[in-house]
């Protein structure tokens, strides 16, 4: 990362979230813009340079559905969603709206800060500076170098089979992101999930006795009941 600041664009109609949202973000050094209407929002993020986007979903204006359709139709940079309602989550997840990250109020806003990081983090990663042993990927004492295919927990080395590798770097680099088993299916087995999703699981459970302390208590693969898994940062 360069010195310049980040700069995290907050299109929020509820004032007080909007504030709270920008002032630990200023905290950690970020610099925060906040809009409360979706038809501004949607202008500046596409006129302006930001480096992240935080958005409602119920706006005056726009709402964040389209909002986040048209500004993904064209940028790249990384969206995190937040709605008062959980159902929303499937609503996003079936309109595959390409957000990255979906949080539910009220949620604490280290956790949101957390989440910004992570996902600055990966895109940076994904949109390469070209340095050697850039997308090495560090979290809680779990090492993830992908150039060299190589997992360490703590300093012990550990030995990954080519699809547990690719599971687990495709999960650990998209951080708090929901996948269903046929999409990791899809994603890692490049074919259509027609085939054995339970393949899935077996890799997930292999991967935990590598990584996790407590398999049956998951700190890194966390198991989303009826959905799927997500990579906790
Ligand atoms: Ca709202």
């Amino acid at each position: 990362m360069d010195d310049d600041k980040r700069k995290i664009l907050i299109v929020e109609d509820e004032q007080s979230i909007a504030e709270l949202e920008r002032d630990y973000l200023e905290l950690s050094g970020f610099t925060v813009t906040i809009t409360n209407d979706g038809d501004i929002g949607l202008e500046k993020a596409l006129n302006e340079e930001f480096d992240l986007i935080i958005l409602d979903l119920m706006l005056p204006g726009k709402d964040g559905f389209e909002v986040c359709k048209e500004v993904r139709s064209v940028k790249d940079i990384p969206i995190i969603i937040v709605s008062a309602k959980k159902d929303d989550i499937d609503k996003i997840r079936g309109l595959g709206l390409g957000a990255d990250d979906y949080m539910t109020k009220p949620f604490s806003a280290s956790e949101l800060v957390a989440r910004v990081k992570a996902h600055l983090a990966r895109y940076e990663r994904l949109i390469g500076n070209g340095k050697e042993g850039n997308d090495l990927i560090e979290i809680r004492g779990l090492k993830i170098d992908p150039s060299a295919r190589r997992v360490w927990v703590g300093n012990e080395e550990k030995t990954f089979t080519t699809k547990e590798f690719d599971l687990l770097y495709f999960l650990a680099s998209h951080p708090n992101h929901v996948y269903t088993k046929s999409e990791l299916f899809k994603e890692i087995w490049k074919m259509d999930s027609v085939g054995d999703i339970a393949t899935v699981t077996v890799h997930i459970k292999k991967i935990r006795e590598k990584i996790e302390m407590d398999s049956a208590k998951p700190q890194y693969i966390e198991t989303i009941w009826g959905v799927g898994y997500r990579f906790k940062v």
